[in-house]
């Protein structure tokens, strides 16, 4: 069976310990490799090697180091058939998600930042003639990436790229469940002859690997993607050393439908913000609010199109709703199901796990699922489920929906649909979330601010917003 090992500097190599943990293929439910299970000793090897990589790595010209970004980006592009493959067998995401969203969006990654922090110069404030500052930014030195297994290399490269174009060398860690298109980007990196040690991946558990790059002493940042509870367990730990931090969490985004949307549309693109990646996206909306008005024909039609959507082998390019990413997770989402079972609630679609025929017999599938009846501050509409559940609320007026939209210890996204723009601008001005689509979903420009409110975040990551956090500063003032 196929090992997957340590990237540090440059080599491949096992954990210290020689324990691995097993790697299942969601949508069969079998063990397809090992991954190293990593502990504090194999930290402090891929600290050292980072940190023996650093001043080369952070004087080179910022020219070099974006084209060892563009080599990477058009590697994976040359292998993007079999990337798409690798990540569809490690989430149970369909292959057409994994060729259409996550590897386009890593290659993006590595090229967005080589490009657009070409411009990544010095700022001059020039003070009525008598003064000018002249404001530096250095990178920080050996920083860490800690990701998750929903978006893995999406999300693994949305951290790293910025990282090193700035000049840092970085110890990343992919998810345990997903850890396989991280273990190829080192082989990318072997390939294009990045030099040792500017980029090591470490895999393995987040009490052991993880916490090992968190509580690691010359480690001067942490960007951290994952759940709310591991975000505040790692903020505590950060506060002692001053650490930098960056914390992207979860959500519990509401999607706002007006009667005067664009029906069609705002049908087709629902589904998808529910139900991609069977919902397992930090962005996807999971409490809608319906205007009262076309709530009854609304509840009709939304059904019957998810009722329609083709679940299936995730290899198989015309399915649309793979699996559950871990049995865990499977069986966290099934006891949502069964609590609002016990409810008298309305489940108006699914509510089961789906045993398919053939190769997918043992996999890890739950139909999309449709439940009115809840309040919202029910369970079920307050805590993060992360699967492929989504209620429907009705409301009669716009404050009556912003509140609704607001009762909730997150913030990350939300989707307003309406045509009248200025009352969807109106409404978004008032909403408490980090990115706002209007009559749209996850549409994304790389250079504008990610990130959560409340408890679903802390800082940007984007464009310069990640350039500075990647980054120290300095201002040096002198008379003219
Ligand atoms: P998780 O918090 O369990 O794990 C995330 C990463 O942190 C993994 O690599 C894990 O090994 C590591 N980790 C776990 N415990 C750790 C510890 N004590 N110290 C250091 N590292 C540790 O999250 P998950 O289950 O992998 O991902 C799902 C969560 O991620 C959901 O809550 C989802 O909303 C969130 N998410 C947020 C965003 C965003 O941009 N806001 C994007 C994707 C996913």
């Amino acid at each position: 069976m196929e090992k997957i090992h340590n990237f540090i500097n440059g080599e491949f190599y096992p954990a210290k310990s020689n324990n691995y943990l097993d790697v299942f293929e969601p949508a069969t439910g079998k063990i397809y490799a090992k991954v190293s299970d990593s502990n504090y000793d194999d930290v402090v090897f891929a600290v050292k090697s980072a940190q023996n990589s650093f001043d080369h790595w952070s004087n080179l010209s910022i020219e070099k180091r974006s084209n060892y970004l563009i080599n990477i980006a058009n590697e994976i592009e040359n292998q993007i058939d079999e990337f798409s493959e690798y990540e569809a067998r490690d989430t149970g995401k369909p292959i057409s998600l994994a060729r259409s969203i996550d590897i386009p969006r890593a290659i993006s990654n590595f090229r967005f930042f080589a490009e657009f922090s070409l411009s990544f110069e010095s700022e001059y404030y020039l003070n009525s003639n008598t003064s000018k500052n002249r404001i530096i930014r250095y990178p920080l030195g050996v920083v860490g990436c800690i990701s998750p297994w929903n978006l893995p290399l999406y999300l693994f490269t949305w951290k790293i790229a910025p990282a090193l174009i700035v000049g840092n060398t970085v110890l990343a860690k992919p998810s345990e469940l997903t850890p396989y298109t991280a273990y190829k980007l080192g082989e990318i990196c072997k390939k294009i002859k990045l030099p040792a040690g500017v980029l090591n991946i470490i895999n393995g558990r987040g009490e052991t690997a993880g916490n090992g790059i968190v509580r690691h002493p010359s480690i001067k940042a942490i960007s951290f993607t994952g759940g709310t509870k591991t975000g505040k367990l790692i903020s505590a730990k950060c506060s002692s050393t001053f650490k930098k931090l960056s914390l992207e969490m979860g959500g519990k985004n509401p999607s706002i439908i007006f009667n005067d949307c664009n029906y069609e549309k705002m049908l087709e693109t629902l589904v998808r913000s529910s139900f991609s990646n069977q919902g397992q996206i930090c962005l996807c909306s999971s409490r809608l609010f319906i205007e009262e008005s076309m709530y009854d024909q609304f509840k009709i039609d939304f059904c019957e199109i998810v009722k329609n959507l083709k679940i299936g082998d995730p290899n198989n390019f015309d399915t649309q709703y793979g699996a559950i990413t871990s049995l865990q997770h499977y069986n966290k989402i099934i006891d949502y199901i069964s609590l609002a079972k016990k409810q008298s609630v309305n489940l108006l679609s699914g509510g089961n796990s789906i045993i398919l025929d053939g190769r997918c017999k043992g996999g890890w599938f739950i139909e999309p699922t449709i439940i009115e009846g809840l309040s919202n501050i029910d369970k079920i509409n307050r805590e993060e489920i992360f699967g492929p559940i989504v209620t429907l609320q009705k409301f009669s007026n716009e404050q009556e929906v912003i509140n609704l939209a607001n009762e909730t210890d997150y913030g990350l996204s939300a989707t307003i649909w309406s045509q009248d723009k200025v009352k969807a601008n109106r409404i978004a001005d008032q909403i408490d979330a980090g990115i706002i689509w209007i009559n749209s979903w996850l549409i994304r420009d790389l250079r504008t601010p990610f990130g959560g409110m409340k408890e679903s975040g802390l800082g940007r990551e984007g464009g310069e917003y990640a350039l500075q956090f990647f980054t120290e500063t300095k201002n040096i003032c002198s008379l003219q």
